[in-house]
């Protein structure tokens, strides 16, 4: 296979409000010749940091080169909510569905323990730790339907959880605005730009990490060739850890599915602020639709983190405008939650990109002679990309690992359908997620979505009307955007 150049490339809007916490770094050095190396890993987020090391851990003597297009800390691995989640989204009762249930909580806990075992001997300073999360609801809706279930399918894997609800989970949480959570305790919270920073500034002495290097061209003709700006490299195996952009190195081509998500910190809170808001710690709530509804943690250094917005968004870049829109949507989310904080303002508002398949599975494994994969995560990469990356390297250096039999038994990426179709699919499925969970989200966002993904929050947001049912839906859309209704019932018959 050849192919010359690489059409997209990754940028950095230096929006990032994790990075813009922290103290200034300094990237490491630029290519500018030509080399050699046993093996090139191509992208430093979670799953390139990880195989990196691997290789150099499992191959000592040989020689590991990694390319980043901008800066450790700017990609999606250091504009995360920071969660390290050790349990599945979504669990059923099914059997086959508890074993996987089992076989992902196995490599998300490796990928825990291993981030434990580098935060400590390193000494990264991330503000990783043992917080647990609550898994929320706000309605009565929301508890019988995500809630209950997910409290049932924790009991049968025999996981540890607490049922909080009432003054107690306004005790924890300093808000009413949550009718009930399911509390877990095995995920971590940490700055997740601090945690990779950490981690490729202490990379083994036989990677050489190479940062404002995008590899502009692939050439597997005779070995593996990769062309940057200034230098190229040529290497004997190749190790893709680029997510998303695995489409334009010629992997995945009609697999992979780019979604734009948003989140925004707010300023640090003041001494009386914090006295106000009431609760001592840190924690971390994930909603009962994660595609729905909101994200939030509040922060060992006194912010709150709103992430909110996802959507299918193809060539991976967001504009300034819309930012400032979801930088104000995120802040009316705020403050539905925290009205006596309704000074707070957000700080910092950014865009990152995440990778889902159509099946929800990683595109794992070896994809050409000397060339390993470890892209898509699912929106899971803290765990899912430093697992993914550190058995790529296991399997491209051969070396024994019973977790690549339980990453290859989550399945490839299914073949997507082609644009048009793609497209309409994919927003008649958001529509649906959203839809799923109306009891939670209860606005006009369903709607804003499958008609105009982007442009048009504020309005839905403002006109307060409630989802009841389908029909509901179908006649607002008429109503408010003129969207014909048929045009909407075939698509949701199509869905049924
Ligand atoms: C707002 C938001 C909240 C999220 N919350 C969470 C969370 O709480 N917990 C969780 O587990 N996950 C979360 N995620 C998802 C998580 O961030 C991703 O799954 C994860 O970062 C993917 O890691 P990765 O290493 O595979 O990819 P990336 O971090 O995207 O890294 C890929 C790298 O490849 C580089 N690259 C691409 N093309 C080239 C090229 N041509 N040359 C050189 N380099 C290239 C890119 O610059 C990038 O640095 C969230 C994501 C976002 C955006």
């Amino acid at each position: 296979m050849t192919i010359k150049s690489i059409r997209l490339l990754p940028i950095n809007d230096r929006t990032n409000g994790w990075s813009r916490i922290l103290p200034p770094r300094s990237p490491k050095s630029t290519l500018n010749s030509n080399i050699m190396a046993n093996t090139v890993v191509v992208g430093a987020g979670f799953a390139g940091l990880a195989a990196a090391r691997r290789m150099a851990e499992n191959r000592p003597d040989d020689q590991i080169v990694l390319l980043e297009a901008h800066e450790v800390g700017e990609n999606a691995s250091g504009r995360n909510s920071g969660f390290a989640i050790d349990l599945p989204h979504v669990t059923s009762s099914s059997m086959d569905e508890l074993e996987s249930a089992q076989r992902h909580m196995a490599l998300a806990r490796a990928a825990i323990a291993y981030h434990e075992t580098q935060i400590a001997k390193h000494a990264i300073a991330c503000n990783w730790s043992q917080t647990g999360k609550f898994q929320t609801a706000v309605t009565d809706w929301g508890t019988e339907n995500y809630l209950v279930p997910f409290a049932d399918e924790l009991e049968m894997l025999g996981e540890s959880h607490t049922w909080v609800q009432g003054s107690e989970l306004k005790k924890n949480l300093g808000t009413e605005h949550f009718k009930a959570a399911v509390y877990t305790p095995g995920c971590r919270l940490c700055n997740p730009a601090a945690l990779v920073r950490g981690l490729a500034d202490t990379l083994p002495e036989n990677v050489t990490l190479y940062e404002h290097t995008p590899v502009t061209g692939i050439d597997t003709s005779s070995g593996i060739n990769l062309e940057t700006k200034s230098g190229n490299v040529q290497a004997d195996q190749m190790i893709l850890a680029v997510n998303a952009f695995a489409k334009y190195f010629g992997f995945y081509t009609q697999h992979l599915l780019p979604f734009a998500a948003n989140a925004s910190l707010t300023r640090q809170l003041t001494p009386e602020e914090i006295s106000s808001l009431g609760c001592e710690t840190e924690w971390g709530v994930t909603p009962a639709n994660a595609f729905a509804s909101v994200t939030m943690r509040y922060t060992q250094d006194h912010r709150i983190l709103v992430r909110q917005n996802i959507y299918f968004n193809r060539k991976m870049r967001e504009s300034k405008s819309y930012r400032d829109k979801i930088s104000r949507h995120h802040k009316k989310l705020f403050d539905e939650r925290f009205p006596l904080l309704s000074d707070v303002g957000m700080e910092y508002t950014w865009t990152g990109f995440v990778t889902l398949s159509g099946n929800g599975a990683p595109g794992f494994g070896q994809v050409a002679d000397n060339i390993y994969s470890c892209v898509c995560q699912n929106a899971i990469g803290v765990t899912k990309g430093t697992i993914s990356g550190l058995l790529a390297a296991d399997m491209a250096s051969r070396a024994d690992n019973e977790l690549i039999g339980y990453m290859q038994s989550l399945g490839q990426p299914n073949r997507l359908p082609p644009s048009p179709f793609l497209d309409i699919g994919v927003k008649v499925r958001t529509f649906w997620e959203i839809y799923r969970a109306r009891g939670e989200v209860w606005r006009l966002k369903a709607v804003s979505l499958i008609t105009c993904p982007i442009q048009n929050i504020e309005q839905f947001e403002s006109s307060q009307v409630e989802i009841e049912d389908l029909g509901k839906v179908i006649w607002s859309c008429d109503a408010e955007v003129g969207t014909p209704k048929s045009v909407l019932v075939k698509l949701i018959d199509s869905l049924v």
